[in-house]
């Protein structure tokens, strides 16, 4: 339970990558300011998080279980925290998906926006009745350089951090009103699973319906450069970890 003084700060998607390493960061937390509620949709995956922890786990740590995909699971794991009270929540967890449209099923695309958006949204409903009550909270949500600029082959990743976007520069102007904050981050490349998965993604291409050059183009120049980009600039989990703790301090 949060000592009086703590934020009560709910992650999405802890079980690897960015949001593992947010959750660890600010359990770890020098002055102890954060009441951590990691979440995962699947707890089996919960010992990379758990042995990254060490002995917070338990104390400014703890876990729930959460998949943004559901609306019960959403509802169950907020009832879950003490009187619903969240200070700060953290979107995080999202999924990509590379390919050119013809070889990307509706159902796939779909998956994509109940995740990347429908997820954010439905967890903003949830925990805004009570921020507003209180008339206090930040929301964090991780975006990505994707949510400013489309990107060859990224197009229902890409349109799906546009929808995001778009959706919290329209409430951000409402939650003012009741002193809550919304934060976007955007990310360039960040060298975790996502970024491995992508690659297999790439290996695996192919590109029924792409003209000749647009896939020259994906191949010969937009590979190689994003390649260069991410080994000269990519930044680690534990960047973007330290930007959100400064975002929310
Ligand atoms: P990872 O693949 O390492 O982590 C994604 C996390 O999201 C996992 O914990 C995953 O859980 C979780 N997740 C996926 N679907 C759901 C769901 N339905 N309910 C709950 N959790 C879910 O990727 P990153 O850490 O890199 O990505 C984190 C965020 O950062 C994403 O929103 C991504 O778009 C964004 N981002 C990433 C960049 C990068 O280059 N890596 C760049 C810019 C933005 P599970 O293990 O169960 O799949």
């Amino acid at each position: 339970m949060a000592n009086s003084g703590q934020k009560v700060v709910l992650i999405t998607g802890c079980s690897s990558g960015i949001g593992l390493r947010i959750a660890v960061t600010l359990a770890k937390d020098e002055k102890k300011r954060y009441h951590v509620i990691a979440t995962m949709r699947d707890l089996k995956k919960k010992d990379k998080l758990v042995e990254a922890a060490g002995d917070t786990y338990g104390k400014t740590l703890m876990l729930l279980p959460l998949d943004v995909c559901s609306d019960e699971s959403v509802k169950q794991c907020i009832n879950n925290v003490k009187d619903r009270h969240i200070d700060i929540l953290i979107n995080n967890a999202g999924v990509g998906l590379l390919g050119p449209v013809e070889s990307i099923s509706i159902e796939e695309m779909k998956r994509v926006f109940e995740t990347n958006f429908f997820g954010v949204v439905r967890m903003i409903k949830e925990v805004m009745p009570d921020m507003k009550k209180r008339r206090s909270g930040h929301i964090v949500v991780m975006s990505s350089v994707m949510g400013l600029q489309g990107v060859v082959f990224n197009d229902v990743y890409t349109a799906s951090k546009f929808a995001m976007e778009g959706f919290c520069e329209s409430m951000a102007v409402q939650l003012m009103k009741f002193n809550i904050r919304l934060s976007m981050i955007e990310p360039g490349p960040v060298h975790t699973e996502f970024e491995t998965k992508m690659m297999e993604d790439v290996a695996k291409m192919e590109y029924p319906g792409a003209d000749a050059d647009t896939v020259r183009y994906f191949k010969d120049v937009y590979l190689p450069s994003s390649i260069d980009i991410f080994e000269a600039m990519g930044q680690t989990p534990e960047d973007i970890a330290k930007c959100t703790k400064k975002v929310i301090e």
